[in-house]
């Protein structure tokens, strides 16, 4: 047993029935200390650890209850310092702090300061602003202090320090003892509390001491025998005896975590045996995570913060969500994130990315209902043609989406909607509060825990503040209560390894300790605080507490904390920087800790460096003392006699040894199926299955990079679309251009009408702009009304363009957006068009069937002759005046005068049409309204690049590009291995399996 103990057992014995009450800042560490004191063998009775707020609350409750005065939680402090902020910025009372305050992070920074100066017994008419090296600092510090005590006036509500000041007005007639240990932390309005109520019956507590360190403590006793050789850490050469810990050293804070863990396994010490005490809370989640991965049970004095727990990512996952418009890509990451709880929530993630709602709460539900529709749609058309199999599937797929919008709205049934920007403040914390129990997963005890105090938290939110604030406000203010909670709190169970902080370390006391984070940075800097300067603290207070000694009274505790250990002691750092690269040196304490082991007071840092075993790392230190099944695989193939044996790991994981495998052949000049080369599949070929149909930009993907044809088209892979929130950008260049067309066609359709043509009019054009932008503002609302209107400008300025390029035309406008092979309603819609595909004959006589739309077919120079025009709202970049086909990457041109030709023909308009040009307008600022007419006379070229093209589909030789230009716009950059795709096609594009593709440069 320790001093402390040992005291604590005397007075056990000598009081034994009397009342004692252990005074103690946590009632947490006060049970830690009567448990220990169990383990010991030590019988108590009437003995019970209590809070000085806990003793003062007593003391005071007769006035309390008398004058109707209401204790608020800490999360109503919060919010009334929150409204105090809100009025003074209102007032332009609010300057020094006005850009803290605008980061929001102004209440969070303030509380601790205004806590600090009511417990030392400050008050605002004590305060003055010359203490201040900033004036106008001090007169909004005074400002809030003001309004903190008017507030709680006019409210009757009593702060912690009014509790202490009601108790200290009361007269103590208590009886029994007060045990107080004699470094208590109080502040100077509890430590006077303490003072008067204790005054006749405390017994104060000596703990080991730590000699030859200045340090005075809150109360003062006796100081007792030293009893372990730690309490000489600062004055080795006088121990009378080496003490028995270990110093160790690691690769990062990562490995000084698993040295633990190997420690305890291989000295076989039971969990619950064993304390991790850190220097700092950045090792929570650290542990957290290393433990989780292994179900190790672990409690965390200090709890985890709710990040690390599944309810605790979904609400802030979920406030966020609220946050960006409801941007269905976050609900999307959600869904699919594990942390709700969904049935079929791939299945439901997927349908909601098919709604393309993009964001906006409004378009959720119309959104699935569409989809709705539409599958049930195809599942119609998939029963009219006798796929019943595929029709059943559809049917499915309904159901699922009847299901997602059961969810959607559920989930807006909690959230309340802020229509007009302001949102019932209450209404919403309890909105994320049921939410969140409805989905979120639980899927441990600390998750429930978790989810409890998620709940607690939104409560008090809610009483806290009863108004309604606009949304960004509101969603603020939860981020401030939520942001920093720790959750699942414990005292050490058995079972399980115990985690604490320094702070609360002391009360806990098993046989086995483990100090983490020796390191350099320890026992801090004593950086100034961030409201209250050192030079501010010494005028306004002598009692206020100085953060330059902060370091001190850290490196004392840590001290005292050593020489109350009993039994075995591990100290270490990490003495390396994984993030940062480079060597860290241990704590001057570690020197100090060395030097008592080795009763050398002189000893320095190298002779410290030189006792120390090799840093533990990766690898555990043999492959028998594994804690995880990845430290035994590396363990076992780097250090061990496996180390370079491949086959071992290949005959492991097969999967390994694919990716080997595939990696040889594309390093090789070879073309192989690990380069795209498929069997031969005739039904692949448009030219052979008459069932298949070819678009222009299908045979234009094919040119530019089979590799890319073969994922898009033979393995339909596809990029997920999704529509992302962006707060200045409305539309996406797609949208932007498909909008564009429509305002095109639309005008130049009425007024080119055949039965009854209007004068070309500027405002006319104008007019039809305004409402299809107004169309697509609907069924995609823009992030702002400035970005929109940003926007609009720009799509009517560039309309400009579009009109000089009409007004300069050679050639009349005839007929526009003509479809060919989308079926009879869309032909019939456009006035001219072909429901069926148009079939070309190519040069060997075989024939394709192709399908599109032409953006405009133009009356040409002579009765019979035609212009066909494809719109382009991007620059000009990569079309040439010379360059016609350029390796077929454009044939769209070509394609289109045949298929002109034919609608033209078959539809009985022109028997004898015949396309004389066919090009592309760019009438846009980018593309500064230029055109590339290419004449039609010479057909045949285009007919064998077809052929040409079509060679490489048949013989499945789906070569990537050696281009690395052709890369730049691809989507399939993520799955394709760029760029070392297109650097080794360099190396294989002379196979001669690949002629089909070579043959293509030949057309320029
Ligand atoms: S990134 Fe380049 S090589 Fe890869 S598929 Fe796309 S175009 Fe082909």
């Amino acid at each position: 047993m320790n001093i402390l103990l040992k005291t604590l057992a005397q007075i056990c014995r000598t009081h034994k029935i009397q009342e004692k009450l252990l005074l103690c800042n946590t009632l947490s560490t006060g049970h830690q200390l009567l448990e220990s004191l169990s383990k010991e063998n030590v019988p108590w009775l009437n003995l019970r650890p209590v809070t000085p707020l806990e003793l003062a609350t007593e003391q005071a409750k007769p006035i309390l209850l008398t004058k109707n005065i209401t204790i608020p939680t800490e999360g109503q402090l919060l919010f009334l310092l929150e409204e105090i902020l809100q009025q003074m910025r209102a007032n332009s009372q609010l300057q020094y702090f006005a850009e803290l305050h605008n980061q929001n992070s102004l209440t969070r920074v303030l509380y601790p300061t205004i806590k600090e100066l009511r417990l030392t017994g400050i008050t605002a008419s004590q305060l003055n602003e010359s203490s201040f090296v900033d004036p106008c600092k001090g007169q909004e510090i005074i400002t809030v202090l003001t309004l903190w005590e008017e507030k709680l006036s006019s409210l009757n509500w009593a702060d912690a320090a009014t509790i202490y000041n009601i108790a200290l007005q009361t007269k103590t007639n208590s009886s029994p003892y007060y045990l107080i240990p004699e470094d208590l932390d109080l502040s100077p309005l509890e430590l006077t509390f303490v003072k008067h109520l204790t005054a006749h019956k405390q017994i104060i507590l000596p703990q080991d001491p730590v000699l030859n360190h200045a340090h005075s403590h809150t109360f003062t006793t006796p100081q007792p025998t030293p009893q372990s050789p730690l309490s000489w850490l600062f004055d080795p050469q006088n121990s009378p005896q080496t003490p028995e810990l270990t110093i160790l050293r690691a690769y990062g804070q990562t490995n000084e975590i698993r040295q633990v863990l190997r420690h305890l396994q291989q000295e076989n010490i039971p969990l619950d045996n064993a304390v991790v005490c850190h220097s700092s809370t950045k090792y929570i989640p650290l542990i957290l995570t290393i433990t989780a991965s292994q179900n190790i049970p672990v409690t965390f004095a200090e709890g985890i913060p709710l990040g690390f727990t599944r309810p605790g990512r979904f609400t802030l996952q979920l406030i966020r969500w609220i946050e960006e418009r409801y941007t269905s890509l976050i609900l999307h990451q959600l869904m699919t994130s594990g942390d709700m709880r969904l049935t079929s929530a791939t299945t439901q993630a997927r349908l909601l990315r098919q709604a393309n709602i993009g964001w906006e709460r409004s378009r959720y539900i119309p959104c699935t209902e569409s989809l709705h529709q539409s599958i049930l749609q195809k599942a119609t058309a998939a029963t009219n043609e006798g796929n019943e199999p595929y029709a059943q599937y559809l049917h499915q797929q309904a159901e699922h989406v009847s299901t997602l919008k059961q969810t959607l709205t559920q989930i807006f049934s909690h959230i309340p909607d802020a229509t007009d920007g302001n949102v019932s403040f209450p209404e919403l914390c309890r909105g994320i509060s049921q939410t969140t129990s409805t989905y979120a997963r639980i899927s441990s005890p600390t998750d429930g825990l978790a989810l409890a105090a998620i709940q607690d938290t939104l409560t008090e939110a809610a009483h806290a503040f009863s108004g309604t604030l606009p949304l960004r406000e509101a969603l603020r203010r939860l981020h401030q209560v939520l942001d920093t909670l720790h959750a699942a709190a414990s005292p050490p169970k058995p079972g399980h390894l115990h985690i604490t902080g320094l702070n609360q370390a002391v009360f806990t006391h098993r046989p086995v300790t483990f100090m983490v984070g020796l390191d350099a940075n320890f026992p801090g800097s004593g950086l100034q605080d961030p409201v209250l300067l050192d030079q501010e603290r010494e005028q306004i207070h002598p009692e206020l507490s100085l953060l330059t000694h902060e370091p001190a009274k850290r490196q004392y505790r840590l001290a005292r904390y050593l020489s109350s250990r009993r039994g075995q002691i591990i100290l270490s750092y990490p003495s390396y920087d994984t993030v940062e690269g480079r060597h860290t040196s241990p704590a001057a304490i570690l020197l100090q800790a060395h030097r008592l082991q080795i009763n050398n007071p002189t000893a320095d840092y190298s002779a410290l460096q030189e006792s120390l075993t090799t840093p533990a790392g990766f690898l555990a230190p043999s492959p028998d003392q594994f804690t995880t099944l990845e430290e035994w695989w590396l363990t076992t193939t780097l250090k061990n006699l496996s180390a370079h044996n491949i086959n071992t790991v290949t005959a492991c994981y097969p999967h390994i040894a694919s990716g080997l495998e595939a990696h040889q052949h594309r390093a090789g000049t070879d073309f192989t199926p690990y380069d795209g080369r498929v069997d031969p599949d005739l039904d692949r070929d448009p030219r052979i299955s008459q069932t298949l149909t070819l678009s222009a930009t299908q045979f234009e993907n094919l040119a530019n990079c089979p590799f890319g044809y073969f994922l898009r088209y033979v393995l339909r892979i596809q990029p997920p679309e999704d529509a992302q929130y962006d707060p200045g950008t409305w539309l996406d260049p797609l949208t932007r251009g498909s909008l564009l067309h429509d305002i095109y066609c639309t005008y130049l359709r009425q007024t080119h009408n055949l039965d009854n043509p209007q004068p070309p009019n500027k405002q006319t054009l104008l007019s039809i702009a305004e409402e299809l932008i107004n169309q697509t503002k609907q069924t995609l609302p823009p992030p702002s009304d400035m970005v929109f209107e940003h926007e609009r400008e720009e799509l009517l300025r560039g309309l400009e363009v579009f009109w000089r390029v009409e007004e300069s035309a050679q050639t009349k406008p005839a007929f526009f957006e003509v479809p060919f092979g989308f079926g009879q309603q869309e032909a019939d819609e456009a006035g001219l068009g072909l429901s069926e595909p148009v079939t070309v004959t190519l040069s060997d006589g075989k024939e394709i069937r192709i399908r599109g739309r032409i953006d405009r077919i133009d009356y040409g120079t002579a009765e019979n002759l035609y212009q066909v025009w494809d719109f382009k709202t991007g620059s000009t970049y990569g079309y040439e005046e010379q360059a016609v086909f350029k390796q077929g990457r454009q044939i769209q041109h070509a394609l289109y005068a045949f298929a002109a030709e034919a609608i033209l023909k078959q539809s009985g308009t022109d028997h004898n049409a015949k396309v004389e040009a066919s090009g592309y307008l760019f009438p846009t600022d980018k593309g500064e309204g230029q055109r590339f007419a290419r004449l039609q006379a010479n057909r045949h070229q285009i007919l064998e690049l077809l052929s040409q093209g079509l060679d490489i589909v048949a013989t499945g030789t789906f070569c990537a590009t050696d281009d690395q230009n052709r890369c730049t716009f691809c989507d399939f950059k993520i799955v394709c291995r760029y760029p070392q795709a297109s650097t080794q096609a360099k190396e294989k594009k002379e196979h001669p399996d690949l002629d089909a593709w070579r043959g293509l440069e030949d057309y320029e």
